[in-house]
């Protein structure tokens, strides 16, 4: 089941961003912090009661410098409208119905989606509660009244959101269809990868029953094992071109991830590593699905036999967090080594469920901490760890119960999942640790 995309739009200063800051409130910090991860405050994953959903602030895709106001507004609204299963029409209770508010309202009334009318602000209620009228102007049903910045009604708010998502469909592949995403800043060659790996052979299954709205997905079979690629901005059908905004649409990537198990993450391999390419590696990072690095273009580089080893280690620098990912060369173009990439997707789909017995992990990290034992503070106190389980896959998930996790340094969890890798592989795959005093 994909996660719903909940869509914030509204003009400049009605207080997206602070409504957004307001609805992953504490959820950021237990998100891991990943040093060298381009952040940006587009979107977090969040939940509320249970209902696990992708929050978008619209007000953070990032745009041409020359796009004028008006115009971002316009695109911003266009991608919500598109992308997202829930829009959330934010407008400032304070200032009032204004011009622009009317013509946000005018591209959203022409969507079918959900739109909750917001108004912001509202820390003085009653006299929100009066001046909130003139907002019905806008012909949609309700206005809900929130305060972002002093947290005032937003649990309301977040009830209502939910309250949408029974609408959002399931998956229609079963478990033993591997799905995959080709993800990557435009022109690295990500269709033409796509049809490379669909080449003759493959049996294009088109009939699957229930695939409405992401109808671009493409079922395959290779020998006996059966694969979804799972489409992201026009892989196989351009998407709409708005101009201005990246042709790359991140809201679709991000579903894409979502939905994946495996991602690839491709890489114009003339051009190099780019600042865009990193924040899309960093999505499928953050989302813990599979991940793999795949060079294209690898006909136009210039090679002699240390040109891999460079690759690798310049990815290793630039984009340390995904250290755990395999890399591949391959061209689109002439066909080099893309018949590998299925196997190597196989491979790190099984990393990803790789569930590890409790009694192995134990002696593990029993092993490690007598290698290596964890420092003290400066009182002298030192990390104990009774031991370990792995509740989930998909990621691994591993929890430590341990006597102060305080105690616990970043360098200290990053040698324990250093030796987990070593121990057990997870090629491919991000591993969540949690510690939990016992
Ligand atoms: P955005 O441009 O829509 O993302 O708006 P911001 O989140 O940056 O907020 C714009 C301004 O409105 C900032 O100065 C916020 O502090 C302020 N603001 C946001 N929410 C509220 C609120 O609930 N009440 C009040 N009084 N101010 C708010
Ligand atoms: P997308 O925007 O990521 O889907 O990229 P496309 O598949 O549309 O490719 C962009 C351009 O790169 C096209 O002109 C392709 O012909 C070219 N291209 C794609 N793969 C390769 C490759 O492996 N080698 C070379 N030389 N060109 C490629």
């Amino acid at each position: 089941m994909r996660k719903p995309v909940v869509a914030i739009v509204g003009r400049p200063n009605v207080g997206k961003s602070t409504l957004f800051n307001r609805i992953i409130g504490e959820r950021r910090s237990i998100v891991e912090d990943t040093p060298n991860v381009t952040r940006d405050r587009l979107y977090e994953e969040t939940e509320w009661l249970g209902r696990p959903f992708l929050l978008v602030d619209t007000g953070g895709i990032e745009f041409n410098k020359e796009t004028k106001l008006k115009d971002k507004m316009h695109y911003q609204t266009e991608i919500a409208i598109e992308e997202a299963d829930v829009i959330l029409f934010l407008v400032d209770v304070r200032e009032g119905l204004t011009n622009d508010d009317r013509e946000i309202a005018n591209y959203l009334r022409q969507t079918e989606k959900p739109v909750i009318l917001t108004a912001n602000k509202a820390e003085n209620n009653e006299q929100a509660e009066m001046d909130k009228y003139e907002f019905y102007e806008l012909g949609f049903e309700d206005v809900q009244l929130v305060s972002a910045e002093h947290g005032l009604r937003t649990g309301d708010l977040l009830d209502k959101i939910i309250s949408h998502f029974s609408d959002v469909e399931s998956d229609p592949y079963d478990e033993n269809k591997t799905k995959f995403s080709v993800i990557g800043r435009p022109n690295v060659g990500k269709s033409s990868l796509v049809n490379r790996v669909l080449g003759e052979d493959r049996v294009v299954v088109s009939d699957v029953s229930g695939t409405t709205r992401d109808a671009i997905d493409t079922p395959f079979r290779d020998q006996d094992n059966e694969y979804v690629i799972i489409d992201t901005a026009g892989i196989r059908k351009k998407g709409k071109v708005i101009p201005g905004v990246e042709k790359y649409s991140v809201i679709r990537a991000l579903k894409a991830i979502d939905r994946s198990d495996v991602s690839l993450v491709v890489i114009d391999a003339d051009e190099g590593i780019t600042h865009q390419d990193k924040k899309v590696a960093g999505y499928a990072h953050e989302q813990g699905k599979g991940v793999i690095v795949v060079f294209n273009k690898w006909d136009l580089v210039e090679k002699d036999n240390k040109t891999m080893d460079r690759y690798i280690e310049g990815l290793r620098y630039e984009l340390g967090f995904l250290n755990y990912a395999p890399v591949t060369f391959v061209s689109a173009l002439t066909g080099q080594r893309v018949i590998e990439i299925l196997d190597i997707i196989d491979y790190v789909a099984d990393q990803c469920a790789k569930r590890v017995e409790t009694k192995v992990l134990n002696n593990v990290i029993e092993e490690a901490v007598a290698m290596n034992q964890p420092p003290s503070n400066k009182q002298g106190k030192r990390l104990k760890i009774y031991y370990a389980t792995q509740p989930s896959v998909k990621p691994p998930f591993f929890v430590f119960f341990v006597n102060d996790k305080e105690l616990v340094h970043f360098s200290y969890k990053r040698y324990l999942e250093n030796e987990l890798r070593e121990a057990f592989g997870f090629e491919g795959t991000p591993i969540r640790m949690k510690f939990k005093n016992r």
